[in-house]
C-alpha cells in the first residue's frame, strides 16, 4: 500500500532533511510545503506586496505557478518558470514568510494546491498543518520537535556549509519568533494532530529518526 505521510513541527526540527530521506527510501515523492509559502513570499517581495495584505497575497498566489522538482541535489523550486531554490532561503524571505502564512485566503489556496498533490498517496509532505488541515486522512502522522538550542545549532551548521555565518543567538531569536507566529496564528495554527506520533529529535541522529519513520510506514 502506498500511503501518505504527514510530518509537522516547529522550524528547523529536522523535518525536511528526514522527510527527504524517508521519501527516497520508500520511493515516494517529497513535498516541502514551507518552500511553497517561501515562494509566495519571494514573489510578493518582488512585486512590493506587503506581508500583511492577505487579499493581495492570495490573488498573487492564484495567478502564479509554483513547481517543485526533485533533483539529485535536493528539491528545486520554480516560480513562473524561474529557479528560486536558493533565494527563498535568504533571511529576507525567512523573516517575512510566517507573516505571509498567517492569512486565511492564502492558507486556503495553499491547502487546496497541496491536497491535490498529496491525496494520491505515495507522498511524504512536511509543513505545519499537514496532519491537521492538508492531509487529515494521512495514514501516518509525525509531529517532530527538538530543543530550540539544538534547532539553532543545526541551522547554524547548515548555514555555514552554504557559506553563511549567522550568530547562534540571532538564529535562536528567529526560530522563536517563527514558532510564536506559527503557533499563535488564528488560522490552522501549528499544533500536534490528535493522531500524530510525537518524535523528539534532540540528541538523535538523522539516520536513526528516518529509520524509525520508515519502519512505522511499513507497519
Ligand atoms: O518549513 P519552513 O521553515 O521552510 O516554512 C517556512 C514558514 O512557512 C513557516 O515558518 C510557516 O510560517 C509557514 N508554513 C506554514 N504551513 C506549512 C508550511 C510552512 O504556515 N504547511
Amino acid at each position: 500500500e502506498r500511503i501518505s505521510i504527514a510530518i509537522d513541527g516547529p522550524a528547523a526540527a529536522g523535518k525536511s532533511t528526514i522527510a527527504k530521506i524517508v521519501a527516497e527510501s520508500l520511493g515516494y515523492a517529497y513535498i516541502d510545503t514551507g518552500a511553497m509559502y517561501r515562494a509566495l513570499t519571494w514573489k510578493a517581495q518582488q512585486q512590493q506586496i506587503d506581508a500583511t495584505d492577505g487579499e493581495r497575497l492570495a490573488a498573487l498566489l492564484r495567478g502564479m505557478t509554483i513547481e517543485l522538482k526533485p533533483s539529485p541535489s535536493g528539491q528545486l523550486v520554480y516560480v513562473d518558470g524561474e529557479d528560486v531554490t536558493d533565494v527563498i532561503r535568504t533571511p529576507k524571505v525567512t523573516n517575512a514568510v510566517s507573516q505571509v502564512a498567517t492569512h486565511e485566503p492564502v492558507r486556503e489556496r495553499m491547502v487546496e494546491l497541496q491536497r491535490s498533490i498529496g491525496e494520491a498517496g505515495a507522498v511524504v509532505m512536511d509543513g505545519r498543518d499537514i496532519g491537521t488541515a492538508v492531509l487529515p486522512f494521512a495514514q501516518l502522522k509525525i509531529f517532530m520537535t527538538a530543543s530550540v538550542e539544538e534547532r539553532a545549532e543545526r541551522r547554524y551548521a547548515e548555514n555555514k556549509s552554504r557559506g553563511i555565518e549567522t550568530p547562534l543567538e540571532e538564529l535562536k531569536e528567529e526560530i522563536r519568533k517563527r514558532d510564536r507566529l506559527d503557533t499563535e496564528r488564528e488560522h490552522s495554527p501549528l499544533v500536534q494532530a490528535e493522531d500524530a506520533l510525537l518524535i523528539d529529535t534532540t540528541g538523535r541522529t538523522i539516520e536513526e529518526v528516518a529509520h524509525e519513520i520508515e519502519q512505522l510506514a511499513k507497519e
